[in-house]
């Protein structure tokens, strides 16, 4: 098979691998599709992890071999796969945090063990690890799981309730997909704020109340979150772009006894004054990944159509093309959503 090995950082190489062999317990996937994610892009770019194993965690395909024992699904039966990769023992794992899992990262496809850019994948756990893709659910819908999942965490993680006032700072797959999910649970006003034209017209498109350029708006920012949000700010302020820009705003458009949640996860140092949030006793979230039980709530909302994904694929490309119409391109062209690879 075909698999796009992670050798170093920058350097993604097209290799020719024999199909993984499904040992007892496990499952074999034929990838139908995997999204490029931040994460992929912090790997390629920055040599993020470890490298040596191919890359892509946001995949959907269908069951390809089942190895002895293993229970509830069937040969064909089309599957969304992902993190996390929990041992179902530690400390976090029964304690109901799956994605702190000590053993998360060197057992999750994608991160450490191979993923989906490639075109066969070997899943350690199908239990944990495979959720069934509803029939009203296509796979070009069903490869946002990953996306809708991580934000929905998120959501649930932080202090939001029916009734608030939230901003979301940055349109990418894990804005739009908060914006979705917090006007679903009932927030009164949401307010987007993106860079790019095209991402700002998309989030307005799936239900943002008011959105804006704060590269545009700059300083006054702060000031018109303010006034038109009880004369105090938002109640709940996701940092969705992953840059330290972004977080520093985040602080000042929250109202006082208000929180941010850190959904980017950006990589850089962020300047804040402990004093200036102690003060305003303003509160940081954050969140990883998700669990089982949150992927499949993901699937459901993609199910019944509540969650809307027009415009959030914004192409297919084939895997040989991964680094110039997917790494490449991604970077470049700031008005693409998700990317996602058909191997
Ligand atoms: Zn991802
Ligand atoms: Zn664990």
């Amino acid at each position: 098979m075909r698999a796009a090995l992670y050798e170093n950082k920058g350097v993604f190489t097209l290799v020719e691998r024999p199909i993984p062999q499904a040992g007892p317990g496990e499952a074999v996937v034929k990838i139908e599709l995997c999204g490029i994610c931040g994460t992929d892009l912090h790997i390629y770019l920055e040599g993020a992890f470890p490298p040596g194993f191919v890359p892509g965690h946001e995949n959907v395909g269908t069951v390809f071999q089942l190895g002895e024992g293993v229970q509830g699904f069937q040969v064909g039966d089309r599957v969304a796969a992902g993190p996390p990769g929990s041992c179902g023992r530690c400390y976090y794992c029964i304690h109901g945090r799956p994605s702190l899992c000590v053993t998360a990262m060197s057992e999750t496809n994608g991160l450490s063990r191979d993923g989906g850019f490639a075109e066969y994948m070997l899943v350690k756990d199908p239990r944990q690890m495979l959720y069934p893709i509803p029939d009203s659910v296509s796979f070009e819908d069903a490869v946002l799981t990953d996306t809708v999942a991580t934000a929905l965490r998120g959501i649930i993680q932080s202090a939001f309730k029916m009734g608030d006032n939230v901003v979301v700072s940055g349109c990418g797959p894990i804005g739009l997909s908060a914006v979705q999910l917090v006007k679903l649970g009932g927030a009164r006003h949401v307010t987007a704020l993106e860079v790019v034209k095209e991402k700002r017209d998309l989030a307005a498109r799936l239900g943002a109340d008011l959105v804006s350029d704060p590269a545009a708006d700059g300083d006054a920012l702060p000031d018109r979150i303010r006034d038109l949000y009880n004369g105090v700010g938002a109640d709940l302020v996701l940092e969705c772009a992953g840059v330290a820009q972004s977080l520093e705003l985040c602080f000042k458009l929250a109202r006082a006894g208000g929180q941010v949640l850190n959904l980017g996860a950006g990589g850089k140092p962020v300047s804040v004054v402990p004093a200036l949030l102690a003060v305003r006793e303003i509160g940081l979230a954050s969140s990883l990944a998700y669990t089982a039980d949150e992927a499949k709530l993901a699937l459901s909302y993609l199910a019944d159509g509540r969650f809307r994904t027009d415009g959030m694929l914004s192409d297919i490309i084939p895997l040989a093309d991964i680094v110039e119409k997917g790494l490449e391109r991604l970077m470049a062209d700031r008005s693409l959503v998700k990317v996602a690879v058909a191997p």
